[in-house]
């Protein structure tokens, strides 16, 4: 399993080629994209890539995505305790979603937190409406990030529906051998 700064590397090197590409493609008006949507995907893939790794589910120790939150990084702990190493974390579409759904779950509490606290704040708010050119780019460049994650871990696409399957027969194989006891009894 490839530590945190591999991970790195290979992302930084697909970032790489990807932008290369991109290049080539719209010198030559195959591809057009607007600076901002570069700019969207560049952030969404590194955030990805540093901060939001599919391995903050090892964040009670020592981990490569935590310490890029520096002072921060204890944010990270219950998550880690939360998801057991390589479980959903490591899954293609919920995994990704879960380390969103908890970094959006902080956010409300701080903004609860300072709305409690300092009543008057006026606090920065997301325009309305986002246009999907300026959301696809995000989403992106931050499932690729999470995905080149899984496929350099060896991680297939079906990966949360083999453990959700495994577990349901695991449960049959359970309830099976208590349901012939009470029939011969
Ligand atoms: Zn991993």
């Amino acid at each position: 399993m490839p530590s945190g700064r591999v991970h790195n590397l290979i992302n930084i090197a697909a970032y790489s080629v990807l932008a290369a590409a991109t290049l080539i493609l719209s010198r030559q008006d195959l591809l057009t994209i607007t600076p901002v949507q570069a700019l969207n995907f560049t952030l969404a893939y590194a955030a990805g890539t540093f901060l939001l790794s599919p391995d903050l589910d090892l964040a009670d120790g020592r981990v490569d995505s935590k310490r890029h939150w520096g002072l921060l990084g204890f944010v990270w702990v219950p998550y880690g305790k939360l998801f057991r190493h390589r479980g959903l974390s490591h899954s293609w579409v919920l995994g990704p979603l879960t380390r969103l759904a908890y970094l959006a779950l902080l956010i409300t509490l701080v903004v609860g937190v300072l709305r409690y606290v300092v009543p008057g704040m006026t606090l920065p708010t997301i325009p309305q409406p986002i246009s999907l050119k300026f959301i696809v780019p995000l989403v992106l460049g931050y499932f690729l990030s999470q995905w080149l994650h899984l496929i350099a871990d060896g991680i297939r696409p079906d990966h949360g529906l083999r453990q959700g399957a495994r577990k349901l027969k695991l449960q049959r194989s359970r309830h099976r051998p208590a349901r012939s006891r009470s029939r011969r009894a």
